[in-house]
């Protein structure tokens, strides 16, 4: 018999042909990145960042996502003698996710840092640690968020700020005040209704010191959560509530979790059905004023879909670049024949002009905190419009990454396949695609402040290329026709919008082989797929240099 020789020749044949392991810094690799972090003030020479990139592009991270998603989430809703548990059992690698995320603040720190960069710098962070895996970013980006929403109550926020900012992952239900760090959830979305949450038939009656819910969610991710900012009908109207898992005198507040969802992707997270019966709540916030409330939280969230659609398509080219780099067909590498060439390009484009506009959204997240009236009047326009076209663009892009890959792409083991499946659910949670398209309209109507700061980041590009400039005639004419009157354009008018915004930066701040290319393949000649507009030999060199990783 002839021996078999493991990690080299096997006994049939020579492994040959092959990409060596991807390992790669998702900061240091990251041109882009860097340089978006430092144009809107952070330090592209972060070390913090630095450990975080290369822990990301590790084996160590990969492996943990894998098992995260293979070992999903399992409910225990009794104890042996039949008493309700309510609880959600995870593998061992979700909370190592959980523990770097925690331990770098993504989940917080920029609300207690002193540091005019940091949304800026968390931002980064969020997008490089997404790409380890997508699931664990759920309850960090819900913890992010909580923590504006409860400073619309001073004192609501003083009692669960320090927990859910510490940089201690404990997982476990106990009494918040002895735990070292909490997590936070949301739960609004109603069986008869998710976008339309005035549907919400969730019922709380005020006690008193305190107020007791009755009803379901249909949907509550991550309900292993600490405490919840929940909706529900309290006499005055839709009211924001805090709902903690576990009372001050430690005993558990009524919280079942009926089932979880057998989802398409976002595997490793566990999304529940909860029901509430007599639960106990605190108001956060006036009775009536629920969704002003907790539009607080969803702004955030909003956000973070934005990022963590970026950190999917970086991963997914990442992985196309790196395949594509090592691998030849018909005498050549795949990188190096003129369309794969003109196809990762593309690619490289989208996410380029994706990572700008996530960075210059949590630029102004940075700059309103510091008082600027003018950058919160920015974001309003621009998250709704960001929020809808990035996610959009992000199934598209992880399946082109997953084509250049061949057949393997088609193999779990690249983990192509479990970004495939992550990429929708960005734009259908946190308001559905058409959810943000009209939102934008609502922006325009209410804010016409919104609409002249995003006019103005407009300008710097203003002259640039005859299609940036038709593409602005084209806005401004339907701008004048009152569109908030036209809800059956308001797609168009978001893409058409978001676009000339992603052409502007990346005008302003990347190089222009970048700006000339994406201009002539979003706003010129706009083609369905990736690689049909032909961006030019030394223009795609250029890009696809920025998009290189590893050594
Ligand atoms: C994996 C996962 C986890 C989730 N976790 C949570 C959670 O933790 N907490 C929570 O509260 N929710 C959660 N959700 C729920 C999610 O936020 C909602 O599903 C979403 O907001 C849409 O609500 P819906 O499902 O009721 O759809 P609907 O509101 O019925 O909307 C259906 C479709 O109609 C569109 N639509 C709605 N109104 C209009 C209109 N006026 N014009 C045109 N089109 C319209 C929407 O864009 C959408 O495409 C989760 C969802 C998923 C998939």
């Amino acid at each position: 018999m002839r021996p078999r020789v493991y990690g080299g020749t096997v006994s049939t044949h020579e492994v040959m042909n092959q990409p060596p392991p991807l390992i790669y810094n998702a900061f240091t690799d990251d041109t882009a990145l860097r340089e978006a972090l430092t144009a809107f003030g952070g330090d592209p020479q972060d070390a913090g960042l630095v450990e975080l990139g290369a822990m990301a592009g590790s084996e160590q991270a990969r492996e943990w996502g894998r098992l995260a998603n293979e070992h999903t989430p399992v409910l225990r809703t009794h104890d042996r003698y039949g008493h309700r548990v309510d609880e959600v059992e995870f593998h061992p690698a979700w909370h190592d996710l959980m523990t770097v995320a925690v331990a770098n603040g993504l989940h917080a720190a920029p609300w207690t840092a002193d540091d005019k960069a940091a949304h800026a710098r968390r931002a980064a962070g969020f997008i490089m640690w997404s790409q380890a895996e997508a699931g664990h970013g759920c309850p960090i980006s819900m913890t992010y968020a909580a923590i504006p929403a409860l400073r619309v109550d001073p004192t609501r926020a003083a009692q669960w700020e320090a927990g859910l900012a510490s940089r201690e992952y404990d997982f476990g239900l106990r009494t918040p005040s002895d735990k070292r760090g909490l997590i936070a959830g949301m739960a609004m979305t109603e069986k008869q209704g998710g976008s339309d949450v005035r549907t919400n038939t969730t019922t709380a009656v005020d006690m008193g010191d305190h107020y007791e819910l009755t009803g379901h969610k249909w949907f509550c991710s991550a309900p292993m959560s600490d405490v919840f900012l929940v909706l529900a009908q309290a006499p005055g109207g839709l009211t924001c509530f805090i709902v903690p898992r576990v009372l001050p005198d430690g005993t558990r507040n009524v919280f079942e979790i009926q089932r979880l969802k057998d989802k398409l992707g976002n595997r490793s997270n566990a999304s529940s059905e909860i029901e509430f019966d007599g639960t106990w709540a605190q108001r956060l916030g006036d009775e009536g004023r629920g969704v002003r409330t907790i539009v607080e939280m969803v702004s955030a969230t909003r956000l973070d879909t934005v990022l963590g659609s970026t950190a999917l398509m970086r991963r997914a080219l990442t992985e196309a670049v790196w395949h594509t780099s090592h691998r030849q067909a018909f005498g050549a590498t795949l990188i190096d024949q003129p369309l794969m060439r003109q196809v990762l390009a593309d690619m490289a484009l989208e996410v380029e002009a994706a990572t700008w506009l996530g960075m210059r959204l949590a630029h102004a997240v940075d700059a309103s905190e510091s008082g600027s009236s003018e950058q919160a009047a920015f974001r309003r326009i621009a998250l709704p419009m960001s929020k809808y076209y990035v996610c959009k663009r992000t199934p598209g892009l992880t399946f082109e990454a997953m084509e250049c890959l061949g057949g393997v792409g088609y193999v779990e083991e690249t983990g192509l396949p479990r970004l495939y499946r992550e990429a929708p659910v960005n734009s259908i949670w946190e308001g559905s695609g058409n959810v943000n398209a009209l939102d934008l309209l609502r922006a325009i109507g209410r804010n016409p402040e919104s609409l002249d700061a995003y006019l103005q980041n407009l300008a710097p590009a203003s002259g640039c290329d005859e299609a940036f400039d038709t593409g602005l005639r084209d806005v401004l004419n339907a701008l004048a026709q009152n569109p908030t009157e036209a809800p059956a354009r308001a797609r168009w008018l978001a893409e058409k919008m978001v676009l000339l915004l992603q052409a502007s930066l990346l005008v302003q701040y990347a190089p222009s082989a970048v700006a000339d290319a994406f201009i002539a393949a979003r706003l010129r000649q706009s083609e369905g797929t990736y690689g049909v507009v032909d961006l030019g030999t030394q223009d795609v060199a250029a890009i696809l240099d920025r998009a290189q990783v590893g050594a």
